[in-house]
């Protein structure tokens, strides 16, 4: 065909009615095609990433959400429902249709949770993230700086989250963040125009954006942004922000603001109520400001939940209650040496006493645990002995030993 003769394969224009003509093998192909093809083709890819993400997560109603997380967390009855129903709300929205103007948006339900350390929030985060079948990336906020300061910038968080997804960026999009010790990067002083707060307010301005939804440019392999690095776009409006921190003292702040408040109208009722053993279910989200979160942080973490403290009871649940509880965890090791593990009610008490004493928490249980039996493990597996009965009497000898000592100059 002469060159002026030439049209587009698609749409049938002439060269010159095109602004473009490019050749193919045997056809051609116009601007004006190209771009609705192009159209064409971000339509078909959006619609598949939505029905991967319908694939990949199965997407649970509340109660199956907390049924789930009984089964690996113990106890905080309170924390496993607001978590179920916040997380059910979340993912409702990313699976919302897109978005059309006169469409309610739904807005995101990141979570705070306050509670003593040890007492399962990392754990909560993580079985949530399980649950779902979504990358989880923790992070602990104390290594948090401003850009600019030494530490890490507050976007290696999505590094984290985008390794965690395998480099999937969409998957990393509607992953989940734990961000640990939120607490730590509270405000020091009640007046920010002192000196400039380097790990306080300014690493929690940097947060804030992320928290809200924007793109962020990832440096894929963390560290400093530095001028010739390829960066990944990521955008955090799909991503999950869970915060939580021990908020040491806060209860001071809680404790005030009852008092305050019992000064006033139906004073009585509200005083005599009171659990002072554990002031932290009252928490409100001024707490937290008082505490030193600018009120644009907690704006953006509007769900807000607290920890009980593990007492004696709960703690030996952990011990055997758990899906993969430590005692099942030590029985499945001897078992594979051919071995029966069983522990007496005794030397379960024994054990959470001990954890409560050295005040080691949950995570002592563990600790125990491998003192107790760090002698059997080390024997048995070449002996002809095919039992051990771990009774209380067992659990005193072993922790007379040399490891007694150990915890209790860790405690
Ligand atoms: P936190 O994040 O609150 O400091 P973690 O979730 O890291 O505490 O808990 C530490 C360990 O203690 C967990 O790995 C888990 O084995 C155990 N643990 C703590 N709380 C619970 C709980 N409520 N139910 C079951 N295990 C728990």
């Amino acid at each position: 065909m002469a060159k002026e003769n030439l049209e587009c394969s698609f749409c049938g224009r002439k060269k010159s009615e095109t602004n473009l003509l490019i050749a193919g093998l045997d056809a051609h192909i116009c601007d004006k095609c190209i771009e609705q093809a192009h159209g064409i083709v971000l339509e078909e890819i959006n619609t598949n990433q939505k029905s991967n993400l319908d694939q990949d997560f199965s997407l649970q109603k509340p109660k199956a959400i907390k049924a789930f997380l009984d089964e690996y967390v113990i106890g905080q009855d309170y924390t496993k429902k607001v978590m179920s129903v916040a997380v059910y709300n979340h993912y409702k929205r990313l699976l919302q249709p897109k978005k059309n103007k006169d469409e309610i948006e739904i807005q995101k339900s990141n979570i705070v949770m306050v509670g003593q350390t040890g007492t399962g929030k990392t754990l909560i985060a993580k079985t949530i993230a399980k649950m779902l079948n979504v990358p989880l990336a923790i992070v602990d906020a104390t290594v948090l700086t401003e850009a600019g300061y030494v530490g890490e910038d507050v976007e290696t968080i999505l590094t984290k989250l985008l390794a965690a997804a395998d480099y999937n960026v969409e998957k990393a999009q509607s992953g989940i963040v734990f961000i640990d010790e939120i607490d730590k990067i509270a405000r020091k002083s009640d007046n920010p125009s002192i000196t400039r707060d380097v790990s306080g307010e300014g690493v929690q301005q940097a947060l804030l954006k992320l928290l809200e939804g924007t793109t962020v440019n990832v440096p894929p392999k963390g560290g400093r942004k530095h001028p010739d690095q390829n960066f990944i776009e990521i955008n955090t409006e799909n991503i999950l922000f869970i915060a939580g921190g021990a908020f040491d003292g806060i209860d001071r702040h809680i404790s005030k603001r009852l008092n305050m408040q019992a000064v006033g109208y139906g004073a009585s009722k509200l005083g005599a109520g009171i659990d002072k053993e554990n002031i932290l279910q009252y928490i409100i989200p001024k707490d937290l400001k008082d505490y030193g979160l600018i009120p644009e942080i907690i704006g953006r973490l509007p769900v807000l939940s607290y920890m009980n403290p593990l007492d004696k009871e709960t703690l030996r649940r952990i011990l055997i209650e758990p899906k993969n509880a430590i005692v099942k965890q030590y029985e499945t090791l001897f078992s594979m040496d051919d071995i029966n593990l069983s522990f007496t009610d005794g030397a379960l008490d024994l054990i959470v006493e001990k954890a409560i004493e050295y005040k080691l928490g949950a995570r002592g249980l563990r600790s125990l645990c491998e003192a107790v039996l760090t002698d059997a493990m080390f024997d048995m597996p070449e002996g002809d002995e095919k039992a051990l009965k771990v009774t209380k009497s067992y659990v005193e000898n072993a922790l007379q030993k040399s490891t007694l000592k150990k915890l209790k100059a860790a405690s």
